[in-house]
């Protein structure tokens, strides 16, 4: 007899025929039996417990493969919280808000300012010291830019941590100064951010803001993740404590300025410390550019404005040989790559050098990925499947976005932007696909809204892309271009899990809802197949079981 029984929905198994099947059987937290309601009559006994699921859809336990954790929960926890403030006003009366209620703090932090809320010479050089000094003269405000590439500070703290508008920024760091005044303006940028003492958290502050990450993913459906930048030794922790309940796979950034040999070294002894059954250390995240926002998502073309000079196609930041060596070091000793890529001619690079490192390390199971993938070159999607490439997206940002779209995308990459975020021509090619949110760079990994996205290549307008293409005189030729890239319900679903599974070489265990595999599900309350895909979005997770345990019920808030 099985202890739980889902009956009379539309279970979608991610089987490799896409089945659907009725029923499904749990004991001793794996799957037993999945078929049709008469079947599983035979799994059904006295103590079992039977959830008539009345047509509702069951799909795996989802996988973010790109997510930074704790993401924004240190922040909600125990700072100023900024992600939310869409003007300068909402920030400045939040931060005003929690400076009043708080008096006592001696040092005021803050962090998830979106910089580009500002306008005219502060959306060029960052909101002014004088309006924190405004709200805090007497002590010390120090605010963090969501993207992290930046700060900015009240008079006191600039003081406190001794800059003056004589210090001289370490490489690679700006310190604001104001061109009329020659005084400091109040924003840091970069490495300029080493010379500020931030707050440290304790091991506690961090496994509750871990415990919060937890339950927001399993509010989501989430029962597995691959972190970027891994807090291992916190995992350990809550692993021991009997409170971890998602997998992780770990990983690990590799900078070109650092010798390789301690890079590795490094991570060997984080991978030999704090392994575990839920937690593997064993992946290694490169950047090789960086984002068209800034210019320095390397391209094949250069950039039509926003470079820095003309032909610019932005940066490439490794030097192709020791890649290569770095990817075939990693592969020999077992560490899978995540290799951030945004313009087309990075990830050409990108996959010359895989190609290259595998002249080396032959025809192993390696499972590489490459992530991002904005722009990429027509013949570069075969390549990924030859090399058995994996490629991660971020189908949140699969749409046109008015404010990305008009200000950066279009203005920057022209034509191309056309073809940016590609999803369909990936699963075209026979490539491994899946899919992650990269939160908190997309606040909530609402995987439903990623889903919708990927179908309809839309977001909250159903015309609004098209409406513009029309505007700008831009013909339909173009919007076949974007349209292209829609992919099927159930081909994003596999993106979402048990490519996810694989991708991570756990798909033996879990990634798809079939007899002998670890019961990881989520319940949802409608059937993702008879709505409209546009209200895919506003589907909720009703349950999220992983190993057999519910570990989220909505209503629930326990
Ligand atoms: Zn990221």
């Amino acid at each position: 007899m099985s202890d739980l029984v889902l009956k009379n929905g539309v279970i979608y198994t991610a089987d490799i025929f896409d089945g659907i099947v009725e029923a499904a059987a749990i004991k001793d937290g794996k799957i037993i039996y999945t078929g049709d309601n008469r079947g599983v009559i035979n799994f059904t006994g006295p103590t079992t417990e039977v959830i008539d699921l009345n047509g509702k859809m069951v799909i795996p336990g989802l996988w973010d493969t790109h997510i930074h954790m704790p993401g924004a929960k240190l922040t909600e926890l125990y700072h100023i919280n900024l992600y939310d403030s869409k003007n300068p006003e909402e920030a400045i009366k939040t931060i005003f808000d929690y400076i009043k209620a708080r008096p006592d703090k001696p040092v005021y932090y803050g962090g998830g300012l979106a910089p580009d809320i500002f306008s005219g010479e502060e959306l060029l050089h960052g909101p002014k010291k004088e309006r924190l000094d405004k709200i805090c003269p007497d002590k010390p405000v120090i605010i963090t830019f969501n993207d992290l590439h930046g700060c900015w500070l009240n008079s006191k703290a600039l003081e406190i941590n001794g800059i003056t508008a004589r210090t001289k920024p370490p490489e690679g760091g700006v310190i604001e100064i104001n061109p009329e005044t020659g005084l400091l303006w109040g924003i840091l940028k970069e490495n300029a951010m080493e010379l500020v003492k931030f707050e440290e958290f304790s091991g506690d502050e961090n496994i509750d803001a871990l415990k919060e990450f937890q339950k927001m993913m399993h509010g989501y459906g989430y029962t597995a993740i691959l972190a970027i930048d891994s807090p291992a030794e916190c995992l350990t922790a809550l692993d021991r404590r009997g409170e971890l309940n998602m997998r992780i796979s770990g990983s690990f950034v590799f900078y070109p300025d650092k010798p390789i040999n301690e890079q590795f070294d490094e991570l060997k002894k984080i991978r030999d410390a704090y392994d575990c059954a839920l937690v593997k250390n064993n992946v290694i995240k490169i950047f090789v550019d960086g984002v068209v926002e800034h210019g320095t998502a390397y391209l094949h073309a250069p950039y039509l404005e926003g470079g820095r000079g003309p032909g610019h196609r932005g940066i490439f930041l490794w030097n192709s040989e020791i890649l290569t060596q770095t990817f075939i070091k990693a592969n020999k000793e077992g560490f899978q790559l995540h290799l951030h890529s945004i313009g087309d001619a990075a990830t050409s690079k990108v996959l010359d050098a895989l190609e290259a490192a595998k002249k080396t390390t032959g025809s192993g199971d390696y499972r590489n990925t490459i992530t991002h993938l904005q722009l990429v070159a027509a013949e570069d999607y075969a390549r990924f499947r030859e090399l058995g490439v994996i490629a991660n997206l971020q189908p949140y940002w699969a749409f046109k976005m008015p404010s990305v779209w008009e200000k950066i995308d279009l203005p920057k990459l022209g034509e191309r932007a056309w073809h940016q975020q590609p999803i369909g021509s990936f699963f075209k090619s026979g490539v491994t696909v899946t899919a992650s949110s990269d939160y908190p760079v997309t606040l909530y990994p609402n995987a439903m809204r990623a889903v919708k996205i990927a179908v309809t290549r839309d977001d909250s307008s159903p015309s609004h892309y098209q409406d513009y293409a029309v505007k700008n005189g831009r013909g339909a030729e173009k919007k076949e271009a974007d349209i292209a890239e829609r992919v099927s319900i159930t081909q994003i679903l596999r993106a979402f899990t048990i490519n996810g599974a694989y991708s991570t070489f756990n798909e033996n265990i879990t990634g798809s809802i079939e007899t002998g595999k670890d019961a990881d599900l989520v319940i949802l309350d409608n059937n993702l197949f008879n709505i409209d895909p546009l209200s895919i979005d506003k589907v909720k997770v009703e349950k999220t079981i992983f190993r057999g345990k519910v570990v989220y019920e909505a209503g629930n808030t326990q």
